[in-house]
């Protein structure tokens, strides 16, 4: 299959300039003006812009949590990314206790078969003895580069420092690092508790239980032990300022500290969480959402490279099945939030049309900055000749009012119903393949790959 894109204009991290594109088979084979190559396909880019698909680096597809179950599976998940623009995902697998993550990644292997956009994997770690350490190095070479390590949850996904401390220095030797999820869990797992017998049984009581501090003291800590071990550190969904002034500080030092947000710290807040009629069931997620005031502290993080990149921490659950759950008892709720179709949108119209990022800004971190850290680029994040043939044809001035009614995600609610978003994408073309056309579906289950990667460089 050969596709020519012309009149495109092109945009990357770096470059903005008009030129035609050639995809042979799964990958862009010639970039050029004026390309008079035969095609089977020809695509008329004229006023659209040409992208690279987006990565987003924090999914839960089909993920058991809390007693249920995420209600994307692989196939739904990966589907309503791809009409998002979003191209790669990296999920994350979940070691049960006792077992071993070889087992794990099988398990994950499995579920993902259905995917219809590339994926690859984290391995959540929840227990990792001194003797089962080489287990982490197979599985590096299999492609799995990172860890996420939880410093909340007790009892449940919660590692200790030793632990942590024992998974870091591993990581730092064999070419992986570690994605920490930053909470004081002992803390929060107090306040919960004196909330709950105090009759506090609300969502917005999510929130008031896991204060800013104890996400800025776990990141603090965090950065200790990594440093103490000699290895990076990624922060996941990062959501107050006051654990972004310890990351920059990490980083003005020279540090390899990174860490990523999500659309809904962007966007969204804890008065989300006060809706009435157990609405803000559906705004519950860790970290909560949060005073208005660290919104803007956030997109300066994303301004000024401080954070990275941004991921959606996808993990959605059913308003009326699901999130019910936790109706009289707001800790029984499960926790997360739909949002992979919504991130290249909310981003753009939020970031790129209200003035915060630039163009370039934009695509480095919903695609590039990502490939990067997790060992994709330039295979992925990249449009250039050798480059898997993951494009988005961007129509700028795609009008679109984001609604549970007409998303892809497979949740009967949206958390950012009612939103008005500007910019969308038209064409979804993956490894070669066009997969969305203009509102279109024309992908296959199954289509999707696992994405080995590469291990860690450094390069963002
Ligand atoms: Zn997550």
């Amino acid at each position: 299959m050969s596709i020519l894109i012309k009149n495109g204009r092109i945009i990357t991290d770096e470059k903005d300039f008009q030129s035609d594109i050639y995809i042979e088979d799964e990958k862009i084979s010639d970039i050029g003006v004026g390309l008079s190559l035969g095609a089977e396909h020809i695509i008329d880019a004229k006023g659209l812009y040409i992208i690279p698909g987006g990565v987003d680096v924090h999914t839960h597809m089909e993920a058991p949590v809390g007693g249920t179950i995420s209600s994307d599976d692989f196939e739904t998940g990966t589907r309503a990314a791809a009409f998002g623009g979003t191209t790669s995902i990296i999920d994350f697998a979940t070691q049960s206790h006792g077992q071993k993550i070889r087992e794990t990644l099988d398990i994950w292997w499995k579920k993902a078969e259905k995917a219809v956009v590339d994926y690859g994997f984290h391995m959540i770690v929840t227990d990792m003895p001194e003797a089962d350490l080489k287990d982490m190095d197979e599985i590096v070479r299999e492609g799995v580069t990172s860890f996420k390590l939880f410093m909340a949850y007790p009892g449940v996904l919660m590692t200790d420092d030793a632990t942590i401390f024992r998974v870091m220095q591993q990581a730092g030797k064999n070419g992986s690092f570690v994605c920490m999820h930053a909470e004081n869990g002992g803390a929060i797992d107090v306040l919960v508790k004196q909330a709950v017998a105090g009759g506090k049984k609300d969502p917005v009581y999510h929130a008031l239980t896991r204060p800013d501090t104890a996400e800025a003291e776990a990141v603090y800590r965090s950065i200790a032990l990594a440093r103490m071990a000699d290895a990076p550190l990624y922060i996941v969904h990062v959501s107050t300022y006051d654990a972004l002034e310890h990351i920059a500080e990490a980083r003005d030092r020279g540090l390899p500290v990174y860490g990523e947000t999500c659309p809904h710290y962007l966007l969204l807040s804890i008065d989300d969480l006060k809706r009435p009629d157990f609405e803000g069931a559906k705004y519950v997620l860790t970290p909560p959402l949060r005073e208005k005031r660290h919104q803007e502290k956030l997109w300066q993080g994303l301004q000024r490279n401080n954070l990275q990149l941004v991921s959606t921490d996808h993990c959605p659950f059913c308003f009326q099945e699901q999130k019910t759950i936790g109706r009289e008892d707001f800790t029984k709720i499960p926790n997360g939030g739909p949002g992979v179709e919504d991130r290249l949108h909310l981003t753009y119209h939020h970031g790129v049309n209200e003035g915060r990022i630039s163009l370039h800004r934009w695509v480095e971190l919903v695609s590039t900055a990502p490939a990067k850290m997790f060992g994709l680029y330039p295979r992925k994040g990249a449009i250039a000749v050798g480059s898997d043939a993951d494009i988005v044809l961007w129509d700028p001035s795609k009008e679109h009012t984001i609604s549970a009614q007409s998303h892809h995600m497979n949740v009967d609610y949206s958390m950012y119903e009612g939103f008005s978003v500007r910019g969308g994408a038209e064409t979804v073309i993956s490894r070669g393949e066009v997969i969305v056309d203009k509102g279109k579906w024309l992908g296959e289950k199954g289509r999707g790959k696992y994405l080995k990667r590469d291990q860690y460089t450094g390069r963002v």
